[in-house]
């Protein structure tokens, strides 16, 4: 079966995790703040909180910026239902914008159309969650032109971002945004097993990722309100335990010095997609792949045009093909559904999950076994 996604590991990995068992701190050592400030001068962004995890990351953005009960957070409902979750962590409310059906992504003007209704009820949200879908860029100068003009903070959810350019900055770059999450699960663009990272240009914002991410104490001497001695330390908010481990960092970090290979290989396998599949009847992603926006390529997802896409999809897996759907609208979720949320709502969201499939690409995947999924494609769909 050839998968969806797939890491890489090399010696070269096994290595730099074995030196951390054998030789390190396991944790709050010294490989998390260097991986931290690699992750800060691969993205250009200022401040990198790394955790164990890109949901935890999208729950310590939420409260760093103060999303609480009362708020709303928006979303793009075509996404892992963690860019939403994060919103009800903090007692926020959740609602989501539509998607543009080329680019996939939450799209502006529907955003900025709500966000319009939204000021005359009185009923702006808080923050809006942004995701780069299959790694291509959202529209962040409109994006971030209309938080400003609504006073709305932004969170990148860029989990599948890392890699991919915006306007010749790297994605998690935060030029646009507040806060930007990365995500290090093995089918992302680096992986780190389980983990993630917060990144922002703002100071205040980092120190609150911080606080957040471990268990809301701090030990610094100008916050403590009380001076007991050095042992002494006081929790200032009720923060979780979303520390990265130095074994996992350690692995990032390994990684981390193959990601432009990677997104290289990632990128000439999803140009042989574009090439063989142009004469099918399926709609292809964005090209998207000028020298100042280019996508991460973590998905390549084909629309089918015609034809019943259970059956499709069943045939490709049945030829070995192990093909996958990114996502089940999240407002289609049995637990969102209970919050009263209705099919028809999010018709494009809706209709891109009806059709989609997703192709097999990582880094690894040889052309031999590509050629296996376009001739099978071909095969089911001629
Ligand atoms: C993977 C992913 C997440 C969650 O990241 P984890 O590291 O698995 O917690 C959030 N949002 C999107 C869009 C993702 O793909």
């Amino acid at each position: 079966m050839i998968p969806y996604g797939k890491h890489q590991i090399v010696d070269a990995d096994i290595a730099a995790v074995v030196d951390v068992l054998e030789n390190q701190f396991l944790t709050q050592g010294q490989m998390v703040p260097a991986f931290e400030q690699a992750l800060c001068e691969y993205t250009q962004a200022k401040y990198c909180t790394a955790v164990n995890s890109g949901t935890s990351g999208l729950h310590v953005a939420c409260l760093a910026l103060g999303v609480g009960p009362g708020d709303w957070l928006w979303t793009s409902p075509n996404s892992f239902v963690a860019s939403a979750n994060c919103a009800l962590y903090c007692g926020a409310k959740i609602d989501f914008v539509d998607i543009d059906p080329h680019t996939r992504n939450l799209d502006t003007d529907e955003l900025a159309a709500k966000l319009q209704l939204a000021k005359r009820e009185a009923r702006l949200p808080k923050a809006i969650v942004v995701v780069h879908f299959a790694g291509l860029s959202c529209d962040m100068q409109a994006i971030s032109a209309l938080a400003r003009e609504y006073d709305v903070k932004v969170i990148e959810d860029a989990a599948h971002g890392l890699g991919g350019f915006y306007k010749g900055r790297p994605i998690g770059s935060c030029q646009y945004s507040d806060i930007a999450v990365l995500s290090f699960h093995p089918v992302k663009s680096i992986t780190t097993a389980e983990g993630g990272a917060v990144m922002t240009n703002d100071a205040n914002l980092a120190e609150r990722s911080v606080l957040f991410a471990k268990h809301g104490v701090t030990r610094d001497p100008d916050k403590l309100t009380e001076h007991h001695g050095p042992w002494y330390y006081q929790q200032h908010e009720l923060g979780f335990n979303y520390r990265m481990s130095d074994i996992h960092a350690a692995l990032g970090l390994s990684q981390l010095s193959r990601l432009a290979s990677f997104i290289t290989a990632r990128k000439t396998l999803a140009h042989r997609y574009h090439k063989a599949l142009a004469e099918l009847p399926v709609q292809l992603p964005l090209p998207n792949d000028s020298t100042n926006d280019s996508s991460a390529w973590h998905l390549y997802m084909i629309e089918l045009l015609s034809g019943d896409r259970k059956s499709v999809f069943e045939q490709l897996q049945s030829k070995g093909i192990g093909v996958n759907v990114h996502y089940i609208p999240i407002h289609l979720q049995p637990y969102y559904q209970r919050m009263g949320f209705t099919a028809g709502q999010f018709p494009c969201a809706e209709q891109f999950y009806q059709r989609a499939i997703t192709l097999p690409l990582y880094p690894d995947l040889q052309i031999e076994q590509q050629d296996r999924v376009i001739q099978a494609l071909r095969e089911i769909l001629k």
